[in-house]
C-alpha cells in the first residue's frame, strides 16, 4: 500500500514521493512566543508529530524544521505592557513550549530555528528579491515584495491576484504601492529590536523568516510544509511567492494543514480569551488524553474540544492500557494463539491502510481496538507467554506511532476514580443518616481538590473541573 497525502496546493491526495528516495525535508510553522501556549498549538504540533511519526515507521528519515518567531509586533506589544526585554520574553515562552512538546511525547524537530538567530539568511533573501525587482524600498528604509511581479501569486488559496490585492486592508501611513504588496523588511522604531542591513536598521517582517529558515535549513525545495489552515492566506501565500521569485523553482511538493482546535464552536484564540493551556491540560489530564483526542479526529477539519471529547479520550486511554496486562494463563498453542496471531497480522494491515490515507489517525485508532479487544479475549482464554507478550510488542509498535505511551499511573498519580468512587459512597450513606453538614464538606472538600459532585434524583456522579 501506498501513502497518499491531501495536497492543499493541488485540493487533492497524491501519492507521496519525497525529492530524495528515502528522505523527507519538512517544514512546519512554530508559534510566536508571546504567552502561554494553549491547545490549539498542542493540537497542530501533534498532527505533525503523527505525520513525522508515520514516514519514520515507513522508512523514511525525517529532517523536521520548526520555527519560533521571536521578533514580532506582538512580542513587542507584550514587553511594553509588562515592561520587560522582549528577547528575554520570547526566549522564556519557546523553552516552555518545548518543554510542553516534550511532555505531550513531540519529537523534538531536527531543528528549532528562530528569527534572531537567522538574520543573515534572511537578509540575503531579500536583497535577492530586491536585485530581481520582485521587491522595493521605500523613503523609509521599509522593503515591501511586489505581489504584482509573480504570475502564480495566490495558487495556494485559490485567490485571483485582484482579490488578493484588496482583500488585505492595511494603514494609509504605509508607503507601499499596492494593497497586497507585504512587508518584507520593517525600518526600525525607536525602542524595537533592530539589526543593521543594506537598507538600514530594521527588522524582518513575518512571512520572511519561513521562506529563509526553510531554505536555509532545507535547501531550495521541501517536500511538506505544513501548518495550520488559518495560515494558508496571507502567510503561506506569501511564503510561496518569496521562496519561487527567490529561486526560481517549486518550493515545497506538499501543503499539508491541520483545522482549527475549536471551542464552543469558537477558534480557541488570545483575542477571543477563549483559551486552555497546554499546562493546564496537562495539570489534569495524561498527555496520551489529549493525543487520543487529536487522532480521533481527521486532521484537516475543526477538532471540537469539550468536556466530552475529554471524557471520551479519557476512556480510549483506560481501554488500550489494558492490552498490556499480563498474560495469566500457560496456554501457547491451539486456536486461541492462532486467533491473536491472525488478528496482529488483520491489525497491522488495517493499522497501515488507515495511516497511508493521508493519515486517517482515526481509523488506525479502530485498528488498534481491535487488537486491544483480541490480546484480552487470549488473555482471558488461557493464552501465556511467548505468544502474548509477541501480541503486545506488536501492539506497542503501532501505539508508538501514535505517540502513546500508555504509562499506568504510579502511586501518587493513581487514578482516582477508586477513592473518588469511595467517598462518594461514604457521602451516601452520610445523606442517609440525615448527616447533611458532613455530606457537604465531603463534596467541597472534593471540589477544593478539582472534582465536581453532581446530584440527581438519580445518585451522584463526578467529573474533573477545568472545562465548562
Ligand atoms: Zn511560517
Amino acid at each position: 500500500m501506498a501513502l497518499a497525502v491531501y495536497n492543499t496546493l493541488t485540493h487533492e491526495k497524491e501519492p507521496f514521493t519525497t525529492i530524495e528516495p528515502g528522505k523527507v525535508r519538512m517544514y512546519v510553522c512554530g508559534p510566536t512566543v508571546y504567552d502561554e501556549a494553549h491547545v490549539g498549538h498542542a493540537m497542530s504540533a501533534i498532527v505533525f508529530d503523527f505525520v513525522r511519526r508515520y514516514l519514520e515507521y515507513k522508512g523514511y528519515q525525517v529532517r523536521h524544521v520548526m520555527n519560533f518567531t521571536d521578533v514580532d509586533d506582538k512580542i513587542i506589544a507584550r514587553a511594553a505592557q509588562i515592561g520587560e526585554d522582549p528577547a528575554e520574553i520570547a526566549h522564556r515562552y519557546a523553552g516552555q513550549y518545548k518543554d510542553q512538546l516534550a511532555r505531550l511525547n513531540v519529537l523534538q524537530p531536527t531543528v528549532f530555528p528562530r528569527v534572531s538567530q537567522t538574520i543573515p539568511e534572511i537578509v540575503r533573501m531579500v536583497a535577492g528579491l530586491v536585485e530581481s525587482d520582485h521587491a522595493y524600498i521605500t523613503a523609509s528604509g521599509d522593503v515591501y515584495f511586489r505581489v504584482r511581479t509573480d504570475p502564480d501569486y495566490g495558487k495556494l488559496s485559490r485567490r485571483k491576484l485582484e482579490e488578493a490585492v484588496t482583500g488585505t486592508r492595511v494603514a494609509s501611513r504605509e508607503e507601499k504601492l499596492e494593497e497586497g504588496d507585504f512587508a518584507l523588511w520593517k525600518a526600525a522604531k525607536p525602542g524595537e529590536p533592530s539589526w543593521d542591513s543594506p537598507w538600514g536598521n530594521g527588522r524582518p517582517g513575518w512571512h520572511i523568516e519561513c521562506s529563509a529558515m526553510s531554505w536555509h535549513y532545507l535547501g531550495e525545495q521541501i517536500d511538506i510544509h505544513g501548518g495550520g489552515n488559518d495560515l494558508v492566506f496571507p502567510h503561506h501565500e506569501n511564503e510561496i511567492a518569496q521562496t519561487e521569485c527567490f529561486t526560481g523553482k517549486p518550493f515545497a511538493r506538499y501543503w499539508m494543514h491541520n483545522g482549527m482546535l475549536q471551542l464552543k464552536g469558537e477558534k480557541m484564540s488570545k483575542s477571543l480569551g477563549n483559551l486552555v493551556t497546554i499546562d493546564e491540560f496537562l495539570a489534569a489530564h495524561d498527555a496520551d488524553v489529549f493525543r487520543l483526542i487529536v487522532a480521533g479526529s481527521q486532521y484537516r477539519k475543526p477538532l471540537a474540544f469539550n468536556e466530552d471529547v475529554v471524557v471520551n479520550g479519557e476512556r480510549a486511554l483506560e481501554r488500550l492500557r489494558t492490552a498490556l496486562r499480563p498474560p495469566t494463563g500457560p496456554v501457547t498453542t491451539g486456536p486461541a494463539v492462532e486467533a491473536l496471531a491472525e488478528q496482529v497480522r488483520q491489525s497491522h494491515v488495517a493499522f497501515e491502510a488507515a495511516m497511508d490515507d493521508d493519515f486517517n489517525t482515526a481509523g488506525a485508532l479502530a485498528a488498534l481496538f481491535d487488537l486491544v479487544r483480541a490480546i484480552n479475549t487470549a488473555r482471558d482464554a488461557g493464552v501465556g507467554d511467548p505468544p502474548f507478550a509477541a501480541a503486545q510488542a506488536s501492539f506497542r509498535s503501532l501505539i508508538d506511532v501514535l505517540g502513546l505511551r500508555l504509562v499506568v499511573p504510579q502511586a501518587a498519580g493513581q487514578s482516582i476514580a477508586p477513592f473518588v468512587e469511595l467517598l462518594l459512597t461514604v457521602r451516601l450513606e452520610l445523606r442517609k443518616a440525615k448527616q447533611w453538614a458532613l455530606a457537604d464538606k465531603i463534596r467541597d472538600e472534593l471540589k477544593a481538590l478539582g472534582v465536581i459532585v453532581e446530584d440527581t434524583p438519580q445518585g451522584s456522579s463526578w467529573r474533573m473541573a477545568g472545562l465548562s
